[in-house]
Formats: structure tokens, C-alpha cells, sequence
């Protein structure tokens, strides 16, 4: 059969193939479309789920610092309750047991006690409740009072004796709770305290001690008033609680003057401290029983001419002491002592806390109280120091303090010596088990010539030296 030719020129099997072809490729592009489709719907799919989850991101945010935010706001309001509640407490505890913002001191006039009547030139003074109660002790001024009733006042401004007509006498230390009543000692209910400067200073004590202990004043004690008056119904003295009042001591008449002393060099400028007026000013016992307050600080604090050149603060003592030391090392070098000098001399209460703390921390495998112990036997307990006083020095010629010291020709000259000048070797070889503290050759103690010289003579520590001055001087 003849068939016509096609007009593309192709055979039949050509065109079948080529339709074929078109068939495919635009099935092929369907399937792309379709594929393109898809992805794009995917994408926006995608797209949206990821909003949503942004949006729940977010929300879970709001949510989570909204529950915070609450939570806040609770404990805010707790903290609001507790501090107000406390505050409250605290408004209603003051009500209960209010104190006057001042206290009035009354000094004689007119009023009555027990149903008599005195009358009395009237003096008065008022302080802030704070002043007037010191660390829960009601105070009052030893000196004012002194004025009331005519007591004398003879001593240091660290250290005075009050007197009266009679003789009967109380000597108060600064810093002090020991009073010495009559040549007997009792603890008061809180330390001396020095107030005011010039012509304003005064000895303060607790009230109680004037309450309890003096003789022929009346004291009324109300909340915001102290009255104190002459009580002429009664002679004025001291009494001692289950002792008969002693009669007062005359010093000068029962001891003799010391000797004056054959020295090398002119001392003549220094007889006056190395030999104390007032004798007794200096003889304070101080040890752990003797404790001297934390807030205590000597007021005449000097400068020592001799401390070691080494790059330590200039030491310093009280000045009496310090004078007398200043003798005691001219006089030494004038013997041939040259290479003495001070290592330590007035140490505060803080510092003698933090040299304590430090010898304890030394033995870390004992139990604290242990360990305190220890160190106690070494380094003064905070309070118990005689350092504290400035009338204690520590002078050798070793690097540090060392009881080979002791062998030195330093000492042998030192030792035999001290006395002249009023200085004592304190803690000696033989004295540990009453002193408390090894022996220790370099620590010397400032009392005055006439104490020194009969301490040096008579072997005693100053601890028993102390004990029979006083039992002495109460017969
Ligand atoms: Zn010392």
C-alpha cells in the first residue's frame, strides 16, 4: 500500500517515538510542577508550626514570669510581715520596759529619806540615759560626790585616793572593778571610768558601790533620778562588808624614805619617777584574776628613747615608767650594757587578742578550751596582760625573746639592778606556779623604788608581795 508522505518527513515510527517524547516531558513537567507544589506547602507549613511554636514559646515565657513575678510578690509580703511583726514586738517589748532618754544627778537638797529630812547645798547634773548606764551598771560621779561631802582627792589621774576626814579611804584605778577599801580590795559591779577633761574630769563608779560601801551618804535611785546626799545622821566612811572599818594607814609614818642611791651617771632628773610621791600609784596587780577592762588605755602613754632601731613602732610606756626607764638605761650604759634595747612595752587589748589568737591557732589538734590553756601559759590572756597597763616593758639584746637571755651578763646586771630604778623582774625562774607565766628574764614591771626595792629584797613575786602589803597595811 502507498501512503502519502508525511509532511515533517518523518517516518511513522519516527512520529510515534517523537509523540512519545512530548508525552513524557510533559508528564516530566506535571511531575515537577506538582513536586514544586508540594515543597512550597511544606515550606508554608513548616513556617506556620514554627510561628506556633514561637507563640507558645512566648506564651510559656509570659507565663513562667508571671508565676515568678508572684511568687516574688509573696515573699516579699512574708519578709514585710516578719520584719514588721518583729518591729512591732520590739515597739511593744520597749513599751513594757522603758528607759529615760536622760538622767538627772542630784547632789544634796532638801528631801526626805526613810522619814528624814536633809538639807543640803544643791548641785546637779544631767546626762544622756546612755552615760549614765554603762554596760547595764547605773553610774554615778565619784568626784562630784567627792565635792558633796568633802572627801579628798590626792593621786594620779589614773589612780586616786579618796579620803575622808577620818581617814578611811577607797583608791580607785581607771579601768579597774578592784577597789581597795581601807587596805582590803573588793570588785565593783563595773571598771572605773574617766570622763570629761580640765576641770570637768571625773572618776566615775557604779552606784552600787556607793550604795553598798559608803558610809553616811543617802542614794535614792528612781528611773530618770539619782539622788545622792550627806546623811547627817551618820559619820561619813568606808565600810568593808564582814570586816570591822579599818583605820587608815599612815604611810609615811610607818615606813621610812628610801635611801638615796650612789649611781654613776646624774639621775638627779630622773629621782622623781624612778621614785614615785605616791607610792601605791603603781603597784596595781594585774593577772588573770586582776584583769584590766578591754576599754582601758593609759592616758599619759610616753614615747621610749631606747626601743630597738629596727623598723618596729616606737614603744611606748606610761609616763612615770618611761622616765624611769629612760635612768635605767643611762645608768646601764654607764656600766658597760650597751646592747640592751626595747622590743615591747604598751600593747593594746586588741593586739594582746590578736598575739593570743595567734599562739592558739599554734596547736590545732586540741580542743579549744585546751588549746587556750596552752597558750595562756605563753601569752597573756586578753585582759590579763600586764602590757596593757604601759608599766611593763620587754628589753634583751637577742633577736627574739628567748630564756637563754637569762645567762647573759645583760641580765645578771639588769636583774640586780632594776630595783634602783623601780622596776621588778615580774615573772621569775622560780615564781611560775603563783605568776601563771614561764619565766621570763626579758619582762621587766614598773612599780615605784620603795615597792621594787622591798620585792627585790624579800625573794616575793608580786602577786605574794601584793597580798602581804595589803594584809600589812590593814593591821
Ligand atoms: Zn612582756
Amino acid at each position: 500500500m502507498n501512503r502519502p508522505p508525511r509532511r515533517s518527513g518523518l517516518t511513522p515510527e519516527q512520529e510515534r517515538q517523537r509523540a512519545e517524547w512530548a508525552r513524557y516531558a510533559a508528564e516530566e513537567q506535571a511531575r515537577r510542577q506538582a513536586a514544586a507544589a508540594a515543597r512550597q506547602r511544606a515550606a508554608a507549613e513548616r513556617a506556620r508550626r514554627e510561628e506556633a511554636e514561637r507563640r507558645a514559646r512566648r506564651a510559656e515565657a509570659r507565663r513562667l514570669f508571671w508565676n515568678r513575678f508572684v511568687l516574688y510578690l509573696i515573699m516579699l509580703g512574708l519578709i514585710f510581715a516578719i520584719g514588721g511583726g518583729i518591729f512591732f514586738f520590739s515597739l511593744h517589748r520597749t513599751e513594757r520596759r522603758p528607759h529615760p532618754q536622760e538622767v538627772t544627778y542630784l547632789f544634796g537638797g532638801e528631801w526626805t529619806a526613810d522619814g528624814k529630812t536633809v538639807v543640803e547645798p544643791q548641785a546637779e547634773m544631767t546626762l544622756n540615759y546612755a552615760e549614765a548606764v554603762h554596760a547595764g551598771v547605773q553610774y554615778c560621779s565619784m568626784t562630784a560626790l567627792a565635792d558633796l561631802v568633802d572627801l579628798s582627792i590626792t593621786g594620779t589621774q589614773e589612780t586616786q585616793k579618796f579620803s575622808c576626814p577620818s581617814g578611811e579611804y577607797v583608791r580607785l584605778t581607771v579601768g579597774s572593778a578592784s577597789a581597795e577599801v581601807n587596805g582590803d580590795w573588793l570588785t565593783m559591779d563595773g571598771a572605773v571610768l574617766l570622763r570629761g577633761s580640765g576641770d570637768t574630769e571625773a572618776l566615775w563608779v557604779p552606784l552600787s558601790f556607793v550604795r553598798d560601801w559608803m558610809q553616811g551618804v543617802l542614794v535614792t535611785l528612781e528611773a530618770d533620778r539619782v539622788h545622792l546626799a550627806l546623811d547627817a545622821a551618820e559619820p561619813l566612811g568606808f565600810l568593808l562588808k564582814g570586816s570591822p572599818t579599818a583605820l587608815a594607814v599612815d604611810e609615811k609614818a610607818e615606813f621610812g624614805d628610801t635611801p638615796a642611791i650612789p649611781f654613776k651617771a646624774d639621775l638627779s632628773a630622773y629621782e622623781q619617777y624612778m621614785n614615785p610621791a605616791d607610792r601605791d600609784a603603781y603597784l596595781t596587780l594585774i593577772n588573770l584574776d586582776n584583769k584590766l577592762d578591754g576599754t582601758y588605755i593609759p592616758s599619759d602613754l610616753t614615747k621610749i628613747a631606747d626601743t630597738r632601731k629596727d623598723g618596729r613602732a616606737t614603744q611606748q610606756m606610761r609616763e612615770y615608767a618611761a622616765r624611769a626607764l629612760e635612768a635605767f638605761f643611762i645608768e646601764m650604759r654607764a656600766c658597760g650594757v650597751t646592747d640592751v634595747s626595747v622590743t615591747s612595752a604598751y600593747r593594746s587589748f586588741s593586739y594582746q587578742t590578736q598575739l593570743f589568737e595567734q599562739r592558739v591557732a599554734m596547736y590545732p589538734s586540741l580542743p579549744r578550751a585546751e588549746a587556750e590553756a596552752k597558750a595562756a601559759t605563753v601569752v597573756a590572756v586578753p585582759g590579763s596582760s600586764e602590757h596593757q597597763s604601759g608599766l611593763c616593758v620587754d628589753m634583751h639584746n637577742l633577736p627574739s625573746a628567748d630564756i637563754a637571755f637569762g645567762n647573759t651578763a645583760a641580765f645578771r646586771w639588769m636583774s640586780a639592778n632594776a630595783h634602783k630604778f623601780g622596776f621588778i623582774l615580774r615573772y621569775p625562774a622560780d615564781k611560775t606556779e603563783i605568776t601563771g607565766i614561764s619565766y621570763e628574764p626579758w619582762h621587766y614591771r614598773y612599780v615605784g623604788r620603795y615597792h621594787a626595792t622591798r620585792i627585790y629584797e624579800s625573794g616575793l613575786c608580786l602577786e605574794e608581795y601584793v597580798a602581804q602589803y595589803r594584809a600589812s597595811a590593814h593591821n
